[in-house]
């Protein structure tokens, strides 16, 4: 297990999040949210008043602020210029803006880097959109997740602690914008990566996705 890399991508709301944080716990795995990465260095952008309109601002910025990411997958952390950012990453102005810094060549080259640097010899699960794809191509195990996007929309309104029709509808309309721009990106664009094991999540729960992957991992790397 300690060389076992394992490549988590799919849309928000379709249970990857949960799933490889599950999973990395059950296997004794380090965890990577890389998503929690593009949406820290969204939020350090807006606290410096950079345009996150403007591709060319962005760049120019995209190396400035330290990062670290915590992989511990019970307590996952994330760290920008010292200051800790794990709940400042989930407001609504950081999801507004994080596909349009995410779609910018020079932060994906730096966070590419640096999630290398953190798989190192590997012991992880690492989720996001490009995994499979772009950051680690000859992953043990790539898998894709998807769910059905009224599932997805009401797992993330009920994870704000809403249920209210109104809430789902605005939180899906949300994410098919979010899908629509991170799929279209010219850049390591979000797709189903080559290889890839299809997990469409919408009729299980948590507990039976992450007994199905753990037992996937089980059969990739020939261990009982
Ligand atoms: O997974 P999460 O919803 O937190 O990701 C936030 C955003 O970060 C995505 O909508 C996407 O724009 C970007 N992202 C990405 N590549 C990744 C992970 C996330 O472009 N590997």
């Amino acid at each position: 297990m300690s060389t076992v890399v394992v490549a988590m991508d799919g849309p928000s709301g379709s249970g990857k999040s949960s799933t490889a944080r599950g999973v990395a716990a059950r296997l004794g795995l380090r965890y990577l949210d890389t998503g929690a990465q593009f949406r820290a260095l969204t939020a350090w952008m807006l606290d410096q008043g950079v345009d996150t309109a403007s591709a060319s601002a962005v760049a120019a910025r995209a190396e400035e602020p330290t990062l670290e990411s915590g992989t511990d997958p019970t307590a996952p952390t994330i760290v920008v210029d010292g200051t800790d950012v794990a709940e400042r990453i989930r407001t609504q102005e950081v999801t507004d803006h994080v596909s349009a810094v995410a779609a910018v060549p020079e932060v994906r080259a730096r966070l590419l880097r640096l999630q290398r640097e953190i798989i190192g010899e590997g012991g992880i699960v690492v989720e996001g959109r490009d995994i499979g794809s772009v950051v680690a191509p000859d992953a043990t195990l790539k898998l894709y997740l998807t769910a059905d996007p009224a599932a997805r929309a009401l797992r993330r309104t009920a994870e704000r602690g809403a249920d209210d029709a109104e809430s789902v509808a605005a939180t899906e309309v949300d994410l098919l914008r979010r899908d629509a721009l991170d799929s279209g990106r010219a850049t390591a664009p979000a797709v189903m990566p080559d290889g890839a094991l299809h997990l469409d999540t919408t009729p299980y729960t948590l507990e039976e996705v992450v007994a199905q992957v753990v037992d996937l991992v089980h059969a990739a790397t020939g261990s009982p």
